[in-house]
C-alpha cells in the first residue's frame, strides 16, 4: 500500500502529517522546499520563534555578516542576483530567507512558537509523537530534525555570574535596548561572533574589556559591495552567476587539503595571517597576546579587517587571561585583576556538547538518544541513527565544515532525506532504521580519517570536539565526497517494515 499524502493531511489545523520538520533556518526551509517540489504537501514545519530564518533571525548583533560568500551561502535553486555585498550582512540573509520561504508558499505549513520539547517514537502507530512547550502535540510517520548545531547559546557557569548588577547578555540574545554609549564593556569571548561585533561596540562604548582565553586566527576579508552593473548582469544571465557560484566553491574547496590531507600545507594560510597581524597592529605586545600557538585551522579561521584596528584603540584592553568570578560591579579575571564594568556581553558561544539536549528524542524502547550516544554523536551520512526509525537529522553529526558553505551539506542531506522518502512510498514500507553495522563501519572509517586532521592534531581546543576529545562536529573530507555519499538513498544499509496498523499510515 503506498503512502496516500493528500488523505492523511493534518490540514491548516490539524495535529497528524506525514512529516514534521523542526526548525526553519536554511536545513528547515530547505527541506520543506524540496518536499513541495515533490509534490508532498502533508507536512509541518515547528518553529519555536515568531518567525522563519534560524540562527540568522536570532544573530541580529552589530555587526553580524556571513564569513562565506553569499554567492555560495545561498540555495542553489535560489541563486539571488541581488546580493549587494560578497559576504551579506545578518538582515539581508534573513531577508533572503523569509522571501525564499514566501516564494515557495510555506506559510500554511508553519507553525510558530512551537518549540519541541520532546519527541517520542511509537512503534505501535509506526509514528513520532512530538510535543511543544505550548502543549500542542504533532504526530508524523516522518521526523526531520533541521534544529541546527548552534541554535542554544552558552553563558558559562561562572562565579558570581547572577550577581551582577548591569545588563548582560550572550551575542545570540542582543538586548538592542541596552545602549552602550559611554558604557564600561566587558566582552568575554574572541570566536567568530565576537570579533564581527567588537569593532562596533568600540565605537560606541566608554571602554572595552576583551577577555581572551584563546586568540583566534584571523585572515583578511576580501570583502567589498557588488556593483549595480554586477547585478544587473547576474540578473539577466544566470548562467554566469553560477560560474561565479562554481569559482568561488572551487576556491573554497580547495583549502580542503591542508585541513585533512596534510596540516602542514596549512603553514600558507598562517603566513596570510601571520601577514595580517604584522600590517594590522604595530605594538609588538599586543600582536604577541593576539597571536595564536596552535596550528592555523585547528579553531575555525575568522576573517576580518576591522577587528585587530578596533584592539588597537586606546579604548580597548585585551585581557589575555580567563574569567575567575563574576562580581556585583564588576569581572575579576584568572590572573586576580578586578575591572569595574557596567556591561557584559557573553560571545561564548553555543551548547554543542551534545547536538541535542536530553530528554527530547526518545526512539525504540525510550531509549534518549544521548544515552544512544554515550560515546560521542555519531549518524550515518550525519543523517540517521539506529533505533530511531524515520528520524532523519539535517546538520547532523560530522556533517559540520571548516572551510566552506553548510547550505552545500545541507542542500546534500535535504537531497538523500527526499530520496529516502521517495522510496519509502515506492516500496510500500512504513519505517528506515540504518543497520548498526552500517552504522558503525561508516563512522569507524569516518573517525579514523578525521584523527588526521588539523582539527584533532592542530593543538588547540575547540568546540569541534567532544568532551571525550573525540570530533563528532566537521565532515573530514570534500564536500563534493559528502554530495556524492549522499546522492541515492541506500535502503540496503536500512532495515525497513511495512504498515502494522491499517489505516493508520
Ligand atoms: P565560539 O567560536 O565557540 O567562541 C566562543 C568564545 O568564547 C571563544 O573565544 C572561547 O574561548 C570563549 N569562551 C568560552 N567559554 C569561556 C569561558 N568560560 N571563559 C572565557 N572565555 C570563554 O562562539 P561564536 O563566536 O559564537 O561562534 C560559534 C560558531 O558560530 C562559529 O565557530 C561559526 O561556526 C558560527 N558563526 C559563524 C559566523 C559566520 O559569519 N558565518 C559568525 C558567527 C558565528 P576558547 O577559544 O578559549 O574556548
Amino acid at each position: 500500500m503506498a503512502f496516500d499524502f493528500a488523505e492523511r493531511s493534518g490540514g491548516a489545523s490539524g495535529t497528524d502529517f506525514h512529516t514534521l520538520i523542526v526548525g526553519t533556518g536554511f536545513a528547515g526551509l530547505g527541506m520543506a522546499i524540496k518536499l513541495k517540489e515533490e509534490g508532498q504537501d502533508d507536512f509541518v514545519i515547528l518553529e519555536r520563534a515568531a518567525d522563519v530564518g534560524g540562527t540568522w533571525r536570532d544573530n541580529n548583533y552589530p555587526g553580524c555578516a556571513c564569513d562565506v560568500q553569499s554567492h555560495l551561502y545561498s540555495f542553489s535553486f535560489e541563486q539571488n542576483p541581488d546580493w549587494s555585498r560578497m559576504f551579506a550582512k545578518q538582515g539581508e540573509i534573513w531577508a533572503y530567507l523569509r522571501a525564499c520561504s514566501e516564494k515557495h508558499g510555506l506559510a500554511p505549513h508553519l507553525r510558530f512558537g512551537a518549540d519541541v520539547t520532546s519527541a517520542r517514537w511509537n512503534d505501535e502507530l509506526q509514528k513520532w509523537s512530538v510535543s511543544t512547550r505550548d502543549g500542542r502535540t504533532f504526530t508524523g510517520r516522518v521526523l526531520i530534525s533541521g534544529m541546527g548545531g548552534l541554535s542554544n547559546p552558552v553563558i558559562p557557569d561562572l562565579k558570581g555570574k547572577s550577581k551582577f548588577k548591569g545588563a548582560q547578555f550572550h551575542s545570540a540574545q542582543w538586548r538592542h535596548d541596552v545602549d552602550l554609549s559611554g558604557k564600561r564593556v566587558a566582552v568575554i569571548g574572541t570566536g567568530a561572533s565576537a570579533i564581527q561585533f567588537v569593532p562596533q561596540i568600540q565605537k560606541l562604548a566608554g571602554r572595552v574589556d576583551l577577555y581572551q582565553r584563546t586568540p583566534p586566527w584571523i585572515v583578511p576579508k576580501p570583502d567589498r559591495a557588488i556593483s549595480a552593473i554586477e547585478r544587473r548582469l547576474f540578473k539577466r544571465f544566470p548562467l554566469l552567476q553560477n560560474l561565479y557560484r562554481k569559482g568561488i566553491y572551487w576556491m573554497l574547496e580547495s583549502r580542503i587539503l591542508g585541513f585533512t590531507v596534510d596540516p602542514r600545507l596549512m603553514k600558507l594560510f598562517e603566513v596570510v595571517a601571520r601577514s595580517h597581524i604584522k600590517r594590522q597592529v604595530k605594538d609588538p605586545v599586543l600582536r604577541a597576546k593576539l597571536t595564536p600557538d596552535y596550528t592555523i585551522g585547528c579553531k575555525r579561521i575568522l576573517i576580518s579587517d576591522d577587528y585587530y584596528p578596533a584592539l588597537t584603540q586606546a579604548n580597548v584592553e585585551v585581557i589575555a587571561d580567563g574569567v575567575r568570578e563574576i562580581r556585583a560591579n564588576s569581572v575579576v579575571a584568572d590572573d586576580g585583576t578586578e575591572r569595574e564594568v557596567d556591561v557584559i556581553i557573553w560571545g561564548t558561544g553555543f551548547q554543542t556538547a551534545d547536538p541535542v539536549p536530553r530528554g527530547v528524542f526518545f526512539g525504540r524502547n525510550g531509549i534518549d538518544i544521548l544515552d544512544a550516544w554515550k560515546n560521542g554523536a555519531e549518524a550515518y551520512k550525519g543523517t540517521s541513527v539506529a533505533g530511531f526509525p524515520n528520524l532523519f537529522f539535517i546538520v547532523g553529526p560530522n556533517t559540520g565544515l571548516g572551510h566552506s558553505s553548510m547550505v552545500f551539506m545541507i542542500e546534500s542531506q535535504v537531497g538523500y532525506i527526499s530520496d529516502a522518502l521517495k522510496t519509502m512510498r515506492q516500496r510500500s514500507v512504513a519505517t528506515v532504521e540504518v543497520r548498526p553495522e552500517a552504522l558503525r563501519e561508516y563512522n569507524d572509517r569516518l573517525q579514523s580519517r578525521i584523527g588526521k586532521a588539523v582539527w584533532n592534531t592542530g593543538g588547540c581546543q575547540s568546540w569541534y570536539l567532544d568532551r571525550n576529545g573525540r570530533n563528532v562536529t566537521l565532515w573530514p573530507g570534500a564536500t563534493w565526497q559528502f554530495r556524492r555519499q549522499t546522492r541515492r538513498f541506500d535502503i540496503e544499509r536500512y532495515v525497513s517494515e511495512p504498515v502494522k496498523v491499517h489505516g493508520a499510515a
